[in-house]
This record gives structure tokens, sequence and C-alpha cells, in this order.
């Protein structure tokens, strides 16, 4: 999805506003101020992620813009100083996406989230289980209305089966009365593997059981909702079901990785050391001589080298645990045939002497020692093993590769 958005207020002053908050979370903001402006507008662009539209315009005063811009199928949330059951009616039946009451700027506090959530709704892919067609089909649309890309399941077990095979699933809404496998047992399925911070799930039952919620929420289902339900109040669950899941990812990174490099920290490293196969190779890696990057250059000049160093091992490793173990220090860790593994840290080895990296004017190049092992044992006596090598490649001279 593109960042475009368009924004339509005849105030100079709260146009402005929108037109920078925009900007600042990253949007290309066209504005305009009349409906004949937004008219033209959409002669140039009908792309837009969202139009935010006011109601009311000095040449159209009854929401004619909303029109304009539903009729260019565009995404539309309406600014409006109106606010009553009849309007609110009016809009969503149109189809608008959402609507906010325009009394102060403070309401730009719930449209800027909002966009964000659109935004990024993109990266989000929901599984919506019910063995009604007219649900899923239901469900689907106000989920893709939003960006959210979504996949089908008829019933639990082949909501399973579909999880099973597509891991970038992140959250499933389902039903509970289903054939084969209802949807609360289904959750206890999951759960057994996958906590309600991994996959999200929000329950949807139209069970006049008084005792529904609390099974779906006991089950471990992170919400529920009655059906029918309130259009807003789906949105409403499924945006906090997605900060949350957000905000969790976000922790696991800032838990997990290293924040200049981008790869994996020592405790990630420990924590996804693979037991299970039958060869497993590491290899100890540092740069030589870096004190002196950092003495000629200063310390930018020796993270830029540590950044570009990380990448060129994201590169040869790309499927394999790579991590920044501290300072100037990577391991990498790799299942698979050892003269492969050898072949392939010489190649890069080679790569890196091969590159300069530009620096305030300057080039800078380094090279790496690097000590690798398919001792057969516990990782830490594997990792003891690499780093006597690295100690001995660096004796040696240092940019080169110590593997027996
Ligand atoms: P050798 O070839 O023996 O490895 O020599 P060296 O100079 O690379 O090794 P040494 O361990 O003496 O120095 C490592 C330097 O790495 C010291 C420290 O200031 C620097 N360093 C550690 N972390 C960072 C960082 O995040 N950024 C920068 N710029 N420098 C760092
Ligand atoms: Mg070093
Ligand atoms: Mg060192």
């Amino acid at each position: 999805m593109n960042n475009k958005v368009l924004v339509v207020e005849d105030s100079r002053a709260f146009r402005n506003y929108l037109v920078q908050q925009l900007t600042q979370l990253g949007c290309e903001v066209t504005a305009c101020e009349s409906v004949e402006q937004t008219q033209e507008a959409l002669q140039q662009h009908n792309d837009f992620a969202c139009a935010v539209l006011d109601y009311c315009l000095p040449d159209g005063q009854d929401g004619e813009v909303i029109d304009l811009v539903l009729d260019h199928r565009q995404k539309v949330i309406v600014l409006t100083a109106m606010f009553d059951v009849d309007t609110r009616e009016r809009f969503i039946a149109k189809g608008v996406m959402d609507y906010i009451l325009k009394d102060s700027m403070s309401s730009v506090s719930y449209l800027i989230p909002l966009v964000k959530r659109l935004m990024n709704n993109v990266n989000h892919h929901a599984l919506v289980v019910d063995d009604s067609k007219t649900v899923r089909r239901h469900v689907t649309q106000l989920l893709e209305h939003q960006y959210i890309q979504t996949t089908q399941a008829e019933n639990g077990e082949e909501a399973l089966k579909v999880l099973a095979e597509e891991p970038n699933i992140s959250f499933i809404i389902t039903d509970h009365d289903m054939p084969e496998k209802d949807g609360i047992s289904m959750i206890r399925e999951i759960r057994q593997t996958l906590d309600k911070n991994r996959l999200a799930i929000l329950g949807l039952s139209a069970s006049d059981d008084r005792t529904i919620t609390a099974q779906f929420l006991k089950a471990g289902a992170n919400d529920f909702l009655h059906k029918p339900f309130n259009q807003e109040e789906f949105y409403c669950r499924v945006h906090q079901i997605l900060d949350m899941r957000e905000a969790n990812d976000e922790l696991y990174k800032l838990a997990n990785q290293d924040s200049l490099t981008g790869l994996w920290n020592r405790r990630y490293f420990f924590n996804q050391a693979c037991n299970g196969c039958e060869i497993r190779n590491i290899a100890m890696i540092d740069i030589d001589f870096f004190k002196k990057v950092n003495d000629t250059y200063g310390h930018d000049g020796g993270d830029s080298i540590l950044v570009t160093i990380a990448n060129i091992l994201k590169i040869y490793f790309k499927d394999d645990v790579v991590a920044r173990f501290g300072g100037e220090e990577f391991c990498i860790q790799q299942c698979g045939p050892y003269d492969d593994f050898v072949t392939r840290l010489e190649h890069m080895r080679k790569r890196i002497e091969k590159t300069a990296v530009p620096h305030d004017g300057h080039e800078i190049s380094v090279t790496i020692s690097i000590g690798a092992t398919n001792l057969q044992d516990k990782l830490d006596q594997q990792i003891k093993c690499a780093d006597d090598r690295l100690y001995k490649a660096k004796e040696n001279g240092r940019n080169q590769t110590i593997y027996q």
C-alpha cells in the first residue's frame, strides 16, 4: 500500500495542523479546501490509502465531498461537527470507514493513530473461521476494507491446517458452533503451542448461552464479540488486538535484537540454539584492529563498519542464526555440511576484505578473523572451541579462517 492521504478541510489552521501531523507520520499528503479542488485532485490521483474529509465545505455544506470521494472508490474518514444517530447511520451505510467528531484540535489524537493503524494493517493476515459462508464473507469484507489480508476456514479442523501451513497469520476470528471442531476446542489446541502474545484470537458467537464469553476467554481467546455485532465495535476490537500484537513484536525485538545492527543478540542466540540437527556448526568472528578504526575515524566510523559487516553476515547466512555477541564480535550458527559452511565463511571473509565503507569523505576497509567448528558437543563447548580457533587466527596474522 502507498502512503498517500487526501485531506479536505476548509479551515486553514486545522488543515495545516492535519497536514503537519500526517506528514510526521510518514504520509504523503494532498490537501484541498473545497469540493471543486477535491474534484481536480481526484483527476490527478485516485489511489489514496485513505481520505480525511470535512463534512461541511463552503461549496458543499451537506457532505457532497463524501459522495464524490466514495464515487472514486477511496476509503473515507469523515470529520464532522454534527453528531447524531441518523448522521452516523448514514455514513456507515455509505461505506465510510470511520467518522470523527471535530470538536477541537484534540480530535486529531484519534485520527492519527487510526491512519497509522490503516497503514500498518497491510502487514497483517487474519484467519476467519466460521461455518456460515455469509458470516465469513461479511467479516472478510470488513477486514479487507481496512487492508487486512484474509484467509477463510469452515471449521476448527480446517483452521488448524491453515495455521500450520501459513505462519504469517497474525490473528484469528472464530465462531464457536461448527462441525468437525468447534471454536473453543480449536483455541485450546492452539494455546498448547502459541500464547496470547504470539497469536491473538477474537471469539465471535451468536450463542445465547450467558457463559459463552467466559468459556472463550478461559480457553485462551484474547477477546469476544456477540453476533450480530456492531461494525464500529468490531473495528475497535480488531484494532486493539493488532495494536497489542505490534507492541509485543516491538518488545520482542527490543529484548532480542541488537539495536545498532539489527542482528540477534546473545540472549536470542542461546534461546534459539538448535538441538535437533545432526550437525551444528559454529563460527566466531572478530573484526581485526577495530580499535584503530575508532581511533582514526571516530566512534561513528566504527559504527558504520559494524553495520556494514552485520549486513554482509546477513547476506551470506540469511537462513541461519547470526548474532552480535558484543563489541565487534559475532557468532553464526548453521546446521548442514561443514565443508559448505567453511567455504561460505571464506567467501564472506574475502568479500569483507574487498569492501570499502564510505564515511565522512574517507573509505574505511577492515578484515575479519574467524574461528569455526563442527565439534558435536554442548553449545558452550562449541563456542569455546570456535573462540580458541579465532584466537589462533589472530595469532597467525589475522584475516583468515581456522576451522580445524
Ligand atoms: P584485534 O584484531 O585483536 O581484535 O584488535 P581490536 O582492536 O579489534 O580488538 P579490541 O578488543 O582491543 O578492541 C575492540 C574495540 O571495539 C574496542 C571498543 O572500543 C570497540 N567497540 C566495542 N563496541 C563498539 C561499538 O558499538 N561501536 C564502536 N564504534 N566501537 C565499539
Ligand atoms: Mg577485534
Ligand atoms: Mg574483540
